[in-house]
């Protein structure tokens, strides 16, 4: 699977909230986030579990009746994830997760910007001192996600929400991780 670019607005180039970096790429810009908590403080990033290189987002999850970890791509707009197990359900089925450390749900009530999804809610994760949330909509194989950074234009933020460098399927599954 490749990184396909898309174009970061240079405004938000100068802007770029804590907790999130700018990486090149073959001389193309991406958006990484870098270091992302929940609700009590928890880090959630691992390097123990790299995707396109870089660390991963840990979070523990249940799906269709079944539990077990995701580890989801750091690259803002890819909904890049692997899964500790299969879970059973397809596309649409609600994913609900939970801090692999202490357990704290993350699901908030939010309705999904992405048209076609009925999702109205959200797994919540939180950057750093407080500067601003990510949205990921708890839809399993649904993009949706948002960039809620409260010193960030709103319309600069809904820009950023709105990247997505892969296309929406089931290829997020890759399965099968010990
Ligand atoms: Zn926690
Ligand atoms: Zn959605």
């Amino acid at each position: 699977m490749e990184l396909k670019a898309n174009r970061i607005p240079d405004e938000f180039k100068r802007v770029v909230p804590r907790g999130m970096r700018l990486v090149q790429r073959e001389d193309q810009d991406f958006l990484l986030v870098e270091s992302i908590y929940c609700p009590k403080g928890h880090n959630l990033m691992v390097d123990s579990v790299r995707i396109h290189g870089e660390p991963s987002i840990k979070l523990e999850i249940t799906v269709g009746g079944s539990k077990g970890l995701v580890f989801v791509d750091a690259f803002w707009g890819s909904h890049a994830k692997l899964f500790s197990f299969l879970p059973e359900c397809g596309e649409g089925g609600h994913l609900e997760g939970f801090c692999p450390y202490c357990h704290v749900p993350l699901k908030e009530e939010y309705p999904c910007p992405v048209e076609g999804c009925s999702s109205k809610s959200a797994m919540v994760l939180h950057l750093p001192s407080g500067t601003g949330r990510v949205y990921v909509c708890d839809s399993l194989g649904c993009p949706g996600h948002v960039l809620d950074v409260s010193t960030i234009p709103h319309e600069l933020a809904e820009s950023i929400s709105g990247i997505n460098f892969f296309g929406h399927g089931t290829e997020d599954i890759f399965g099968g991780l010990e």
